[in-house]
């Protein structure tokens, strides 16, 4: 090495150093990443880009949620770039384009106390002959009513959204339910 290569290797070994096994470097972020080995550094691209929680993503992005976990080599980002463009299942999908946008929906508007979510919650082991929770969300605010019951039917349900919604925060336009029975029949239809 002539005097010019043996003064940048000397600063460029000073983020590098050596804890137990590994070989550690203090990124330019100041994020300290293990170096990888030759010999990892494929499984780690495949986990960071074919993985269930991958997500196929692009070589850079690819490269960033390895440098997100912590870990670097010198050749991270080319390497990257190689394995999307080499990727199966990337190379058949192809960049999400325009082709593969979906129609744009208005957004419902909705007022404070406007819908309703409503669910049953439970067996739980009995509490004063108490069995249940009847759950009922605000969707705007999230405020929550709640109440234990003995039954989950619709009778419990009706006496319920009488008594805590409809008298304390008026008719909602909406409730939802998962469609179970006791939401879901023509005692309750009848009520809204
Ligand atoms: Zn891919």
């Amino acid at each position: 090495m002539n005097y010019q290569g043996k003064k940048r290797y000397k600063h460029n070994a000073k983020d590098y150093f050596w804890d137990e096994l590994y070989l550690f470097k203090q990124c330019t972020d100041q994020i300290i990443r293990r170096c990888i080995p030759e010999e990892e550094q494929q499984q780690i691209l495949e986990e960071c880009h074919s993985a269930p929680y991958g997500g196929h993503f692009s070589g850079n992005r690819t490269a960033a949620k390895v440098l997100q976990s912590r870990f670097y080599w010198p050749t991270l980002h080319r390497d990257a770039q190689v394995f999307y463009q080499q990727c199966d299942r990337c190379q058949r999908t192809g960049n999400i384009s325009k082709r593969n946008e979906m129609p744009l929906q208005n957004i419902l508007e909705v007022e404070l106390f406007d819908v309703w979510g409503i669910d049953f919650m439970g067996p739980f082991p009995s509490s004063f002959g108490n069995l249940y929770i009847l759950l009922d969300v605000e969707y705007v605010s999230k405020w929550v009513e709640a109440t234990a019951t003995i039954n989950n039917d619709a009778k419990t349900v009706q006496k319920f959204i009488k008594k805590n919604i409809f008298t304390r925060f008026g008719t909602p336009r909406a409730i939802i339910s998962d469609e179970g029975r006791h939401f879901d029949n023509r005692s309750i239809a009848a009520v809204m």
